[in-house]
């Protein structure tokens, strides 16, 4: 199970989504629920990692929202308050990983596909792009910086695309990759006490 954790928390895009919604700190907590494989009490949670349990809450939210975890919870009688307990989905997130780049791949293709349309001028320097016949009005010189602009050409912008999009296919593969591992390690029969 390590050398699986290893790959999923080192995968850049992997890392990225949870660092962005759950931070540095927050990686710890989902060590412990990857290898756990089961609901764990945030109490537990907040014991291991030095988080205080409010924090452990707030930040399972996050990824709550996206069904990468979920929860149970008990009253506890004493005092009357809930106890949550915490299982993580890790297949779930590599579901929305994969699936977030299909859309990006099929939006990028259906660009790649519109017609080139009217010819435009562009100025790199200023980040300036006009059709034709505003470029004309300015004598071909850009409103910004008085430079002369050159023809905007769709060929760059489709070969940053087709780059993109083999960027993306990359990460698709290396995310179903992960997704494998996962259930093979799920397959394999649990070690009976003894
Ligand atoms: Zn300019």
């Amino acid at each position: 199970m390590t050398a699986v954790f290893e790959k999923f928390i080192k995968n850049p895009a992997i890392r990225e989504f949870l660092i962005q919604k759950i931070g540095e700190e927050g990686l710890e907590l989902v060590e412990i629920l990857f290898k756990s494989k089961k609901y764990v009490s945030e109490f537990v949670l907040a014991e291991h990692t030095g988080i205080y349990v409010n924090t452990v809450r707030s930040l399972l939210y996050k990824l709550y929202e996206n069904k990468i975890v979920s929860y149970t919870r008990k009253r506890e009688k004493s005092r009357g308050w809930y106890i949550y307990s915490w299982m993580l989905h890790p297949e779930k997130l590599l579901d929305l990983l994969i699936n977030k780049r299909k859309s990006m791949i099929k939006e990028i293709k259906l660009k790649l596909e519109a017609p080139a349309g009217e010819q435009k001028f562009y100025c790199k320097k200023c980040d300036v792009k006009l059709p034709f016949s505003s470029a004309m009005e300015y004598n071909f010189l850009c409103p910004s910086c008085y430079k002369p602009m050159t023809v905007f050409s769709e060929k760059t912008i489709n070969r940053q695309n087709k780059k993109l999009i083999t960027k993306l296919e990359k990460e698709i593969e290396e995310l179903s990759e992960i997704k494998e591992l996962l259930k093979t390690e799920e397959k394999k029969p649990k070690r009976s006490k003894k």
